[in-house]
């Protein structure tokens, strides 16, 4: 029986080694007209480097101070909806348009626009977009929606405390790769002296943020309905990790249907543009000596 066996298997190793070759030459050549195409899909990252940068806009000398304005939200992030369909995403999109123009109509400072489409940025690449550009400011714009139809005024937000830590480690990490902070000179020196240095100067942009919301506040005044506790801190992400002065400005209510009409009308926006303008004028006139003050 072994040896029928062995036999058996010596003649069939062979026999099955020249169908298997038989089959394969079918498989590959007898009919390729119905062999089937095969469409393979995938989703592939949407982009692989830094995004490019915006055109800087305004006076073409260079050591003029630069703000770069960011509409919130955009693209497929449409942001808070407003009773009748409004969508944030195109609120402060015009805000900021109203607020660019604004400012180039004064002809004192850079303006670059994080946007001036329709289209998505996640929040580091608005905040990148400062800081590539080293901008002397970034000023978000939002509109806020709430529950309440009594929530109604514009709200001027800085970075809180509570994110200050995670701010000095994400500035320490690429400060410490270009070696300096806000000109402050790292290299060689200890992580420690380097978590001091970053501490302090986060404290400074956050004095300086706070300067600045405050003259939104004052400029604001009989232009901009303001909320009833209108200067706030929150750890928004979109000013986590920037080390220059930056606030997120929430212009009003959607969900409150008086803002919303004042948030849709055009005079209105050209009023709060001139407001804010005036604001980033008036800081950046008294925190950069080589701006003429306005
Ligand atoms: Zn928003």
């Amino acid at each position: 029986m072994i040896r029928r066996a062995l036999i058996a298997v010596g003649l069939g190793a062979p026999l099955a080694v020249l169908t298997a070759a038989a089959i394969l030459f079918l498989m590959t050549f007898a009919e390729p007209a119905r062999r089937p195409d095969y469409v393979v899909r995938m989703t592939l990252p949407e982009r692989t480097g830094p995004i490019g940068l915006p055109k800087v806009e305004g006076p073409a000398d260079a050591s003029r101070p630069l703000v770069v304005i960011d509409a919130g939200h955009g693209g497929h992030d449409p942001g808070a909806s407003g009773q009748r369909g409004e969508r944030e995403k195109m609120i402060t999109l015009s805000l900021a348009l109203a607020l660019r123009d604004a400012l180039l109509a004064d002809g004192h400072v850079r303006v670059a626009l994080t946007r001036d489409g329709d289209r998505f940025l996640a929040l580091e690449e608005r905040s990148g977009i400062a800081q590539r550009l080293k901008a002397d400011l970034f000023v978000s714009i939002h509109a806020d929606a709430s529950e309440s139809p009594d929530a109604t005024g514009a709200t001027v937000y800085t970075l809180s405390d509570r994110g200050s830590d995670a701010v000095a480690d994400a500035v320490a990490r690429r400060e410490n790769k270009a070696d300096t902070v806000n000109g402050v000179e790292l290299g060689g020196k200890s992580d420690a002296v380097t978590a001091i240095l970053v501490s302090l100067s986060q404290r400074e942009m956050r004095e300086r943020s706070k300067a600045f919301g405050a003259l939104v506040l004052r400029e604001g005044e009989g232009k901009v309905r303001f909320h009833t506790d209108p200067e706030r801190e929150a750890a928004f992400v979109v000013l986590k990790s920037l080390d220059l002065p930056s606030a997120l400005i929430e212009a009003g209510y959607i969900s409150s249907p008086d803002d919303a009409r004042a948030l849709a009308n055009p005079g209105w926006r050209k009023g709060f543009g001139a407001a804010v303008a005036s604001a980033i004028e008036i800081y950046l006139a008294r925190t950069n000596i080589a701006s003429p003050v306005p």
